[in-house]
């Protein structure tokens, strides 16, 4: 039975939802997402200089509460600084709350919010959106039944190319290369069947900027050797990789695990299919009165923060 009968069957309308922070994440993936999924109904949203097509459009989250709009739930796509104040604002409405990753800028701004979210009876939900990538859950899988001998990370991407003209990135409580680095490290977080813990980390900050292009990071799980490293000037090829050394050979998920190699296995690849999942996840959660909020990936940049050694690079330019 497809969701839209099944939810026809129970009599259930749709999760009237309104969309926060009108940027790239939002009109490639959120949009697109919302409008295949019959679960939920976007009436509106709330962004400083954004609108779309016909549909109401507010400058901030009080105007879009303040509105009236029959609002049961939010999911807020702006960058992580300053999405504390947003996320208060929707739970202090009685809103069920979706964050794009990371869920906060820093970890007491996402206890706050679970905590509130708890008190207030609504569903909060920490979206990891490449922990849905099709290789990962198989990856955890197969690696519960191996001894873990060692992990290496590579994600090297062109912050031109992915992200631009977002200064925010480079800016306080924008991550630097954490934004996209902080994906490889929810996937390791969810894969490998130990905690995994920061021993060493170097980052290099642009002059006159505040958060990192590159980073380095000696990490462990379970007495196996984790090291990452992550690059945001990458020009050329393009790299998203994790691959897991094991007692019986060595598991890669590439492209940011969408591709799966296991030994002496044909590859396998799938649709990528994040954020109809995330939805769908956000649906359930919300039908069934629970939380999702993992901050495991999160405690490790924050981690990284706290120990790094930093290096001054070049001025970064556009
Ligand atoms: P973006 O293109 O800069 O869009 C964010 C939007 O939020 C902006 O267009 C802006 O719209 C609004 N906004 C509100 N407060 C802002 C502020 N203080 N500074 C800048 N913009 C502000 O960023 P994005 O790439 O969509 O990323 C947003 C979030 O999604 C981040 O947490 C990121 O990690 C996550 N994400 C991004 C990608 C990706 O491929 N880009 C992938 C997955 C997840 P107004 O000017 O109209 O307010």
């Amino acid at each position: 039975m497809s969701a839209e009968s099944s939810a026809r069957e129970a009599g259930l309308r749709p999760i009237r939802i309104g969309l926060v922070g009108i940027g790239k994440i939002a009109r490639d993936q959120h949009l697109p997402a919302l409008a295949a999924d019959p679960r939920f109904e976007l009436v509106a949203t709330a962004s400083r200089n954004a609108t779309l097509p016909d549909l109401p459009g507010h400058g901030d989250i009080a105007e879009m509460i303040a509105a009236g709009h029959g609002l049961d739930a939010v999911s807020l796509c702006t960058p992580p600084a300053g999405r504390w104040a947003i996320a208060r604002a929707a739970i202090d409405a009685g809103l069920h709350v979706m964050l794009e990753k990371p869920p906060a800028a820093t970890l007491s701004e996402i206890e706050d919010l679970v905590r509130r979210a708890h008190a207030a009876g609504v569903t909060i939900f920490g979206t990891w959106h490449s922990r849905e990538a099709p290789g990962v859950e198989p990856a955890r899988a197969w690696l519960a039944e191996r001894r873990i001998l060692a992990v290496r990370i590579a994600w090297r991407e062109d912050i031109r190319r992915w992200h631009p003209g977002q200064d925010w990135i480079l800016a306080s409580g924008g991550f630097g290369v954490f934004d996209p680095g902080i994906n490889a490290l929810s996937i390791v977080t969810r894969i490998l069947p130990e905690a995994v813990l920061i021993e060493a980390a170097s980052m290099t900050v642009p002059a006159g900027r505040q958060s990192p292009v590159a980073a380095e990071l000696a990490m462990t799980s379970g007495g196996a050797p984790v090291e990452a490293r992550f690059d945001f000037l990458q020009t050329g090829p393009q790299t998203w990789d994790i691959e897991v050394d094991t007692d019986k050979g060595t598991l890669a998920l590439a492209l940011g695990g969408s591709v799966l190699r296991l030994p002496g296995e044909e590859e396998r690849k799938a649709p990528e299919r994040e954020y109809p999942r995330l939805y769908a996840r956000f649906a359930e959660l919300i039908a069934s009165g629970q939380s999702d909020v993992d901050v495991a990936p999160l405690r490790l940049v924050a981690d990284a923060f706290l120990i790094a050694e930093r290096r001054e690079g070049p001025a970064f330019d556009w």
